[in-house]
């Protein structure tokens, strides 16, 4: 055997790591430092080729069971005038797949062998020696293994470690995602983005009358008023919105809201540490506006069996990982940092001048870019 495997963290990353490196024969322990996996008051977007990647985990047909699928993004003006749509001719599978985040994490934790996480344990340091990786929690415990992939989060302790200078960016907007449940049939179940001066909002259907909602606004790191905004102040800053926004705000609890300012981290240029490996937003944090991070983290689980399933050698693989995986999620990271510039733009003048120049690009341009985004099986040579 090849030696043991330790996870740092239980998010949508390690979960899909630990399946992928179990599917290969690998023993892999997660250690999480939460007491449950759950996660509240959120749904998310899957793109294609998240679900490509869950496929080759056989767990993709879980999720298309009680996903919502959808093919294409439709942006609109606050008026709610198209301007226009995310998707790309000749796709053979559904563009996005929208579920709960919970519904996500449980489906993964179901697919790994029993006793593979183990809870409570939050990583306070860690050492490599020629041989192995020592790790010590804050409970006072000591685990070792033969290598680390640390999928501990934006805020990962493992890279802030071993990159002390990385610092986290600032997006300069403020995000609150919710859920409305019972929403009545008259509502249309599309998936649309709207951009306006009073900030944007996105609109996502999910199963059984429900739907999901983002919504963003410029500001300043840790605004206090902004921290304490209800489901009533987004409904009276959306109010003017078109149709379905308000109601679909109205509709939403206080307690199926959650909110935080949104950080990325600059691209990074190393994802292997010898014994450790950086993976999902440890490794590419990035802004929401693709909905791309934990697709990232998928496809990072998924390249990461492929290079140990040919690699003799797992330092090696890691190696090999960082070499597919480096340029890939940079450009991802780039990318989304310049979308959400661009959807954030929030003065009256300058919205309509985006919105005209968007109205009248061509789609061609976009198509190319979510085709490349969402179409990864040349890339797994399928
Ligand atoms: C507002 C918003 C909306 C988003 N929407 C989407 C979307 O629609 N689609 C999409 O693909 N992506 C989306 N993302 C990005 C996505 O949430 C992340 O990219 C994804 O969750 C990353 O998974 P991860 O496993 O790398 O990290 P995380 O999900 O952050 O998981 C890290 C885990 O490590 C644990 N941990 C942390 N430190 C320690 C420690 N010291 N010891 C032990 N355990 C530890 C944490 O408790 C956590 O369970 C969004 C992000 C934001 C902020």
């Amino acid at each position: 055997m090849p030696g043991h495997i330790a996870i740092l963290g239980g998010g949508i990353g390690g979960l899909s790591a630990a399946i992928a490196l179990q599917k290969t024969g690998y023993d892999v322990t997660i250690y999480e430092k939460h007491h449950d996996l759950i996660e509240v008051g959120a749904g998310i977007i899957l793109g294609a080729n998240a679900l490509t990647s869950l496929d080759f985990l056989d767990v993709g047909d879980d999720i298309r069971k009680i996903g919502y699928a959808e093919n294409i993004c439709t942006i609109r003006s606050d008026r709610g005038k198209k301007l226009t749509e995310l998707t790309y001719d000749g796709s053979q599978t559904t563009n996005y797949t929208f579920l709960l985040r919970s519904e996500l994490t449980h489906i993964l934790a179901s697919s790994l062998k029993p006793n593979t996480i183990v809870f409570n344990k939050k990583l306070k340091d860690f050492k490599q020696h020629e041989d192995s990786i020592t790790l010590y929690f804050e409970d006072g415990t000591i685990s070792t293994a033969s290598h680390l992939i640390a999928s501990d989060g934006i805020f990962s302790t493992v890279r802030q470690k071993l990159l002390p200078d990385k610092q986290l960016r600032f997006a300069g907007y403020t995000c609150w995602r919710g859920i409305a449940e019972n929403c009545p049939n008259y509502i249309e179940k599309r998936f649309t983005e709207t951009w306006g001066p009073k900030g944007r909002i996105g609109i996502v259907p999910l199963s059984n009358n429900r739907m999901y909602w983002y919504a963003l606004k410029n500001c300043l790191a840790d605004d206090l008023e902004f921290k304490q905004w209800k489901s009533s102040d987004l409904f009276y800053n959306f109010i003017n919105y078109h149709d379905p926004i308000p109601t679909i705000l109205e509709r939403t609890s206080d307690e199926f809201i959650n909110h935080r300012d949104i950080y990325d981290l600059e691209p990074i240029y190393q994802f292997a540490f010898n014994r450790i490996l950086l993976l999902g937003d440890a490794a590419h944090a990035t802004t929401p506006n693709m909905g791309q991070g934990a697709g990232q983290a998928i496809e990072d689980a998924l390249f990461l069996a492929l290079c140990l399933k040919d690699a003799s050698d797992i330092t090696q693989a890691f190696k090999n990982y960082e070499e597919q995986r480096l340029e890939r999620t940079r450009k991802v990271v780039k990318d989304s940092w310049m979308f959400g510039k661009v959807a954030q733009i929030d003065t009256p003048l300058l919205c309509s001048i985006r919105n005209k120049v968007i109205e009248i690009a061509p789609n061609k341009v976009h198509h190319k870019k979510i085709k490349e985004l969402f179409d990864i099986t040349k890339t797994l040579k399928v």
